[in-house]
């Protein structure tokens, strides 16, 4: 039923609440003032009740449409009863009118977000490479459940160590650090949020999360994961082999932090091939 139709309704029923409100008060009104002149001498008893008699039969004639106007009244559709603020909807203050609407509708938008994010969750979890940082759950106090070990601590002879976090066989986050670098926190555990505090490291952490994630390989997980440390590795000769383009060993001050992916030659970040 369109809304104007409702609305039609609505007029009708409180147009007939006023009226039986006057009736009902005049009919009292009656009573009260019991027989008067204006019925006569003559059965003045008779008029009284007579008229007492069509004064009600006026109300409850009209009781009787107000109820088949109710009647006719579809009821509110999917009723959203929000709580508290279901008694804004009574306020008859015309500025408050549309609060209420306002926020079934942002009500229902944010429940069909929740619905779309839950199925875009779905399809997100048929994706072998997602990973747990950022994951969608459906349920947000969900613990996120998936395997993930213990961080490992990768020490590569006198020049680095790398803090690796793996989910299964996947490595889900690196953090490369100066071999002299703290990498425990007070407690003994690793630390694996802090950066390196050498600028060459740094960039060595971003690229080396880069080549993970190009390393990543769903069918072959442990593959993926060899190809990775065989990667690292290649930052052995960090502070000795020269950059593959430019030839200089230092660019800004830094060695060459960029390793291409296949055959591993190094390049200074800004002569990367
Ligand atoms: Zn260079």
């Amino acid at each position: 039923m369109s809304q104007s139709t409702d609305l039609q309704h609505l007029h009708s029923a409180l147009r007939l609440i006023t009226e039986i409100r006057a009736r009902s008060g005049k009919l009292l009104q009656n009573v009260a003032d019991g027989m008067a002149v204006k019925h006569g001498d003559e059965n003045k008893e008779k008029r009284f009740l007579s008229e007492l008699k069509t004064l009600l039969d006026g109300v409850s004639g009209q009781i009787g449409e107000l109820e088949q106007t109710l009647n006719n009244q579809p009821p509110i559709s999917n009723p959203l009863p929000l709580g508290q603020s279901v008694y804004l909807s009574l306020d008859t203050a015309i500025d408050s009118i549309p609060i209420y609407q306002n926020l079934v509708s942002s009500y229902r938008w944010l429940d069909k977000t929740h619905e779309y994010a839950s199925s875009a969750a779905g399809f997100l979890g048929q994706n072998s490479l997602n990973r747990s940082i950022g994951k969608v759950s459906k349920n947000r106090r969900r613990p996120n459940t998936s395997h993930t070990a213990p961080p490992k601590s990768v020490t590569l002879d006198r020049i680095l160590k790398a803090i690796l976090i793996f989910k299964g066989l996947m490595i889900e986050w690196v953090v490369v650090k100066g071999f002299n670098e703290e990498s425990t926190k007070p407690d003994g555990s690793l630390d694996v949020w802090s950066d390196s505090k050498y600028q060459v490291f740094q960039r060595i952490t971003e690229n080396a999360n880069a080549a993970m994630l190009n390393f990543q390989s769903p069918l072959y997980p442990e593959l993926g994961v060899k190809s990775f440390m065989t990667y690292l590795h290649s930052f052995l000769k960090l502070f000795t082999e020269k950059c593959k383009k430019c030839g200089y060993h230092l660019h800004n001050n830094i060695p060459p932090t960029w390793r291409e992916f296949k055959t591993l030659e190094p390049f200074h970040e800004d002569c990367r091939p």
